[in-house]
């Protein structure tokens, strides 16, 4: 059980009817029931990246590749103090930026991006993170799921469905996707889960599998979907 930032203590337990005939259910309804299911088990669920503007979340998201949102958090605190536009960050002194985010790791290319980023956003964007996929795609090291966890936590944009190493292993566990490449599995979660879902149901798949559909162990018992899950990895 975790406690987030909603004050929320995820998941929420409840009582649910075990689906019968599940695998016989089509896609979709298996898919909305999963979303339901997920909905009561982490409700208003959000980015755990401490952040008050799209600003600070792009530059927290850079941040947190190979990082734990918890120390992320720990080094935005005092960064967001010192950094607050985008020309801050654009023309922060490399060498001094590199020590001050080195506890999140590959600090060097974070650093860079960082720089790279915001001095694109000065230059093209009048110093506002842009709000559209093909605009933020522009910018150096974003990729869509960076651009979809701002767009969609940040400006409530459903621009797609953010895909983490944890929506990509529940995505093939649930057989919502075979694919390999992050962008082939978004295209179908898109297909399978309805677009005005796309921003909760991404951060509901992320915690979900932060806290029970974990990569080395799942835990099964304790999954509020296991009736709707045929993986092979299950533990029960
Ligand atoms: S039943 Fe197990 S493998 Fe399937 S989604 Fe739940 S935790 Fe993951």
């Amino acid at each position: 059980m975790v406690e987030v930032a909603s004050q929320v203590t995820f998941p929420v337990k409840f009582s649910f009817r075990r689906s019968k005939n599940a695998r016989k259910l089509p896609l979709k309804q298996r898919v909305k029931k999963i979303l339901a299911r997920l909905d009561k088990a982490y409700p208003g669920a959000t980015t755990a990246l401490a952040h008050q503007n799209a600003l600070q979340l792009l530059v927290a998201t850079i941040l947190s590749a190979q990082c734990t949102d918890e120390r992320v958090n720990q080094v935005t605190r005092t960064l967001f103090q010192k950094y607050r536009t985008a020309k801050d960050f654009a023309y922060a002194n490399p060498a001094e930026f590199e020590q001050e985010i080195r506890p999140t790791g590959f600090f060097r290319n974070k650093a860079k991006a960082i720089i790279a980023a915001t001095k694109k956003i000065v230059a093209d964007f009048a110093g506002n993170v842009p709000r559209t996929m093909e605009e933020m795609l522009t910018l150096p090291g974003v990729a869509r799921k960076t651009a979809n966890v701002v767009l969609g936590t940040a400006y409530g944009i459903p621009s797609g469905v953010v895909v983490d190493t944890h929506v990509h292993r529940l995505a093939h566990r649930l057989h919502l996707s075979r694919q390999k490449d992050p962008k082939k599995i978004e295209l179908d979660l898109m297909r399978v889960i309805p677009k005005n879902q796309w921003i909760f149901a991404s951060h509901q798949m992320i915690w979900h599998g932060r806290l029970i559909c974990q990569a080395r162990q799942p835990r099964c018992l304790a999954c509020p979907i296991e009736d709707l899950c045929f993986s092979k990895d299950k533990t029960i």
